[in-house]
């Protein structure tokens, strides 16, 4: 006889068969992604080791910015581009509250990073969203895409080592040098990291300003290895 959380799943497959949240079609195996969508995801393939920017060839392995000033975190894996359809898809997550997006993005990045094959961090820090915006919004988007990718690769989510300790206006709203400014002195260290190796989790890179301030205090605070896992990357750091 099966057992009771494989019924359930069965039993979900039934009742909520797969279906591709972006054309309706059905799903590929669980995936609520058809395999014509899931193909045609904009891969961010050919990017700086260090930030994730695309680049345009493979002859450097870091862009001309981190050449010239290296950020506090070590390498960046963000596997798609923030463009149509994935631009939609983070949208719908963060302001239509459709948290399904999160897992399908979650599940997706977990398994890309499985893929990889490297050593695992010891922890995974969502970035925090500060209090009263969590209480706006309702969840934290980092947080929703973490849990799957925690689960994918069996390493634990540290919540309580770095808060948000100021209120920021939107990134989305500012240029490069206003995000920096923005986010700079917005995060503390709560608790102390007793890792060497974390991953710093968000939806979207932009700038980098947000991931890294944080890897910046994580640095001051110990922390020798940083990773920057991200569902995309914009293709240009406005
Ligand atoms: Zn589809
Ligand atoms: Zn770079």
């Amino acid at each position: 006889m099966l057992p009771v959380n494989q019924w359930l799943k069965k039993l979900q497959f039934c009742v909520f068969p797969p279906t591709c949240l972006l054309c309706g079609a059905p799903g590929e195996g669980e995936r609520d992604l058809c395999t014509g969508c899931h193909a045609d995801l904009p891969r961010n393939e050919q990017a700086c080791q260090r930030c994730g920017m695309p680049l345009a060839s493979t002859i450097a392995l870091n862009c001309g910015e981190c050449q010239l000033h290296l950020p506090p975190y070590d390498r960046t894996f963000a596997p798609l581009l923030y463009q149509p359809p994935v631009d939609y898809l983070i949208k719908g997550l963060k302001f239509g509250r459709r948290l399904a997006i999160a897992r399908l993005l979650g599940e997706w990045l977990g398994t890309a990073l499985q893929q990889r094959q490297v050593k695992p961090p010891q922890g995974i820090i969502p970035v925090p969203l500060h209090p009263s915006r969590l209480r706006e919004r309702g969840f934290n988007q980092s947080l929703e895409l973490a849990r799957p990718v925690a689960r994918c690769l069996d390493v634990p989510l540290l919540l309580s080592n770095v808060r948000r300790i100021r209120h920021t206006q939107p990134q989305a709203q500012l240029d490069a040098a206003a995000r920096r400014s923005n986010v700079q002195g917005a995060f503390s260290i709560s608790r102390p990291v007793q890792a060497r190796h974390v991953a710093i989790l968000d939806d979207v890179i932009t700038t980098g300003s947000t991931v890294a301030e944080i890897a910046g205090i994580l640095k001051a605070a110990g922390v020798e290895e940083i990773e920057v896992w991200a569902v995309a990357r914009t293709s240009q750091n406005r």
